[in-house]
C-alpha cells in the first residue's frame, strides 16, 4: 500500500457485532456526529466499543514519508516479483517493525453484507489544486502527495476517535481487496495520517476500465503523472512527444473520485506493503470508479513500464509475471469483523 518507516506494536482489538454496519455521507455538509435512525442499540454498543477501545499502539519509530528513516529504505526493497519470492517472503524481510506475518493483516477478501447501521463519514477537501499535488512514478506505481502548503483534506470515521489528514494517494495494479470474491483491475488508496495520533486510515476504491468516455477528474491525475513520465524520458534521452504541460488550477477534491453511491466496508488492518504495520483503519468503497480503457491502460503502463531514473532501464519491481502490484488477499481476518457503513438516509 505504501512505504512507511514504522516500527509498531499495536494492542488494539476491535470487535463488532457481525450484523452491524456503518454509513457514509461525504462533503462539508456531512453531519459531525453519527446519527442512528433505526436499530440504535447495536450501533450504540458498537460506538461505545470503538470509543473506549483507545489506540494501544506504541510506535517504536516515528512514521515518516521519506528515506530518512532506515526502515523506509529497507522496506523499499520489497518486490511483487514471484521470481524473488513475492509477497510471500515479506514477513522474512529485515525491516524494522516487520509485522507482515501478524494477525491483523491487509488486504482481505470482503464478503458482501447488508447495511444494518447508519452513520456519517466526514470528508473535507483542503485547498489543493490538481497542479499543487506532488506527482511521482515509483517502482511500485504512480503516487501523488498533498504538499503542506495546501493541505487540510481530512477524514473523520464514524465511531473512531480523531481526525485523519490525507497525505498521499496511489494506485495498485490488480486490486488488493476483493469484494464478494471479485477482483478488480486496479485499487486506488487514499492514505491518511491521524492528527495527534499514531494511526492511519485508508480509503480504498476499486477501479474498472469500462467507462465509455474518459473520466475527466481522473484524467487530471493522469496528466500529472504524464508530466513526470515525460521528464524521465527526456532525462534518459528518449524521444518524447512535445506536449505542453497542462496546469489545472482548480480545486481538487480527492473524495470526488469516490462514487457518490458508495458505502464502505470498514475494518481494522495493516499497511499492505512492508513493514505491514497493523495501524490502519480500512474503508473500502463497495462501488468501483469507472475510467476508460485508455485511462486504465495508461495507469498500467506507468506501473509496468517504470523506468528507473538512475539506470534508465525498466524496473522489474512490479511483478514481471503479470505486471501486478497487489498483495494477495491471503490474510486471515481472524477475529476481526468487517462492518458496512451505509448512509443514514438509507435507514429513514
Ligand atoms: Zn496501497
Amino acid at each position: 500500500m505504501m512505504r512507511l518507516g514504522i516500527g509498531a506494536f499495536c494492542a488494539l482489538v476491535l470487535t463488532v457485532a457481525p450484523s452491524e454496519a456503518w454509513v457514509s455521507q461525504r462533503g462539508p455538509s456531512a453531519a459531525k456526529t453519527p446519527v442512528v435512525e433505526k436499530s440504535p442499540s447495536p450501533l450504540v454498543e458498537m460506538g461505545q466499543q470503538l470509543a473506549t477501545v483507545g489506540f494501544g499502539c506504541f510506535l517504536a519509530a516515528a512514521a515518516t514519508f521519506g528515506a530518512a528513516n532506515p526502515a523506509f529504505a529497507d522496506a523499499g526493497k520489497f518486490s511483487y516479483d514471484p521470481n524473488l519470492g513475492g509477497p510471500e517472503v515479506w514477513s522474512g524481510l529485515k525491516v524494522e517493525g516487520n509485522q507482515c506475518s501478524g494477525t491483523k493483516q491487509s488486504p482481505i477478501a470482503i464478503r458482501p453484507t447488508a447495511c444494518s447501521v447508519g452513520a456519517n463519514y466526514e470528508m473535507k477537501h483542503g485547498t489543493c489544486a490538481t497542479s499543487d499535488l506532488e506527482y511521482a512514478l515509483g517502482r511500485n506505481g504512480p503516487k501523488a502527495s498533498f504538499p503542506k502548503v495546501c493541505d487540510g483534506t481530512t477524514l473523520k470515521i464514524p465511531f473512531v476517535d480523531g481526525t485523519f489528514q490525507a497525505v498521499q494517494f496511489h494506485m495498485h495494479i490488480g486490486s488488493e481487496h476483493t469484494l464478494g470474491g471479485k477482483a478488480f483491475e486496479s485499487e486506488f488508496h487514499i492514505v491518511h495520517k491521524q492528527i495527534d495520533g499514531d494511526r492511519f486510515a485508508v480509503v480504498g476504491i476499486m477501479l474498472t476500465g469500462d467507462a465509455k468516455t474518459d473520466n475527466l477528474k481522473f484524467q487530471r491525475l493522469l496528466d500529472g503523472w504524464d508530466q513526470v513520465a515525460q521528464k524521465k524520458a527526456i532525462d534518459c534521452g528518449d524521444e518524447v512527444l512535445k506536449k505542453k504541460a497542462r496546469t489545472v488550477t482548480e480545486e481538487f477534491n480527492v473524495y470526488d473520485l469516490i462514487p457518490p453511491s458508495a458505502n464502505f466496508y470498514a475494518y481494522d488492518g495493516s499497511l499492505t506493503t512492508p513493514p505491514c504495520s497493523e495501524v490502519v483503519w480500512w474503508n473500502v468503497a463497495d462501488v468501483p470508479l469507472s475510467i476508460s480503457r485508455d485511462q486504465m491502460d495508461q495507469l498500467i503502463k506507468y506501473t509496468t513500464k517504470y523506468v528507473d531514473p538512475k539506470t534508465c532501464e525498466l524496473d522489474p519491481s512490479a511483478s514481471p509475471y503479470d505486471g501486478t502490484t497487489n498483495r494477495p488477499t491471503a490474510q486471515d481476518s481472524g477475529a476481526r469483523k468487517v462492518i458496512r457503513i451505509c448512509p443514514v438516509n438509507a435507514f429513514s
